[in-house]
């Protein structure tokens, strides 16, 4: 059996075990990069992943992980597009700043009451019809039936408008997996990743994502990106866009 140490000293040895990670590394696999959401230079941050250690993971000023970085280099590119009203759902902080000022309004909503501007349930959301022009959404798909979340995120986006997609996919999977036989937080964990994911997304997120009735961009974050901004090498980012 293995043993666990209790919460305090748990998390006390995580920040050590990140602390020696770092001053373990070879001083030539140390590399400098650039946050496009803060414009940082420097060393970025180790950080627990599900299964491993990811040792350029955070940006050391403000915190953008590989992902929140790819989505605002994306947002950096496409700075001629018009954003409109923008509902964030399951707000990071680290991508608040930048949406905070680009569109003419800016609504975070969450699952549970009082920590958000709205308390919405994403499999059905509590909001008339195209309520919105630009929908962020990020890491959120994976905790819930997307079958029904999908929908409705179509639903309440004005017709041209946009929602802006990330959750954990194995993109060389043509079928997500799941499993109805997993039904415990442990076997949640072992099997999708973390206690509360009901699923690993496969390439067919793309088909689901049109079958919702949007058309679907894929941006797949390339080497270049990967070197200069420390971003995960074919991240995916998916382009949702209501005609
Ligand atoms: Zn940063």
């Amino acid at each position: 059996m293995t043993m666990v140490p209790p919460p305090k000293l748990r998390k006390r040895l995580r920040k050590l075990s990140l602390k020696l990670a770092r001053l373990g590394r070879e001083p030539s696999d140390r590399q400098d990069y650039t946050c496009p959401l803060c414009g940082y230079e420097g060393p970025f941050k180790p950080r627990f992943g599900t299964v491993a250690i990811r040792l350029d993971a955070a940006c050391a000023q403000c915190g953008a992980l590989e992902r929140h970085r790819h989505i605002g280099l994306w947002f950096r590119d496409n700075a001629h597009r018009t954003w409109g009203d923008i509902l964030h759902f399951a707000p990071e902080r680290q991508m608040r700043k930048l949406l905070q000022g680009l569109g003419s309004s800016y609504t975070t909503a969450e699952l549970l009451a009082g920590v958000a501007d709205l308390a919405l349930n994403i499999e059905a959301i509590d909001l008339p019809d195209a309520s919105y022009d630009t929908i962020m959404c990020n890491h959120v798909l994976e905790h819930v039936d997307d079958a029904k979340a999908l929908p409705e995120l179509y639903r309440i986006l004005r017709p041209g408008g946009q929602a802006i997609l990330t959750f954990p996919l194995i993109a060389s999977w043509p079928e997500s997996y799941e499993n109805p036989d997993v039904k415990t937080e442990a076997d949640r964990h072992k099997h999708f990743g973390q206690s509360d994911h009901v699923r690993y997304f496969g390439w067919d997120a793309t088909t689901r994502i049109a079958a919702a009735g949007f058309k679907l961009t894929t941006i797949v974050a390339t080497g270049q990106e990967a070197v200069t901004y420390g971003v995960a090498r074919g991240d995916v980012i998916f382009l949702c866009e209501k005609g």
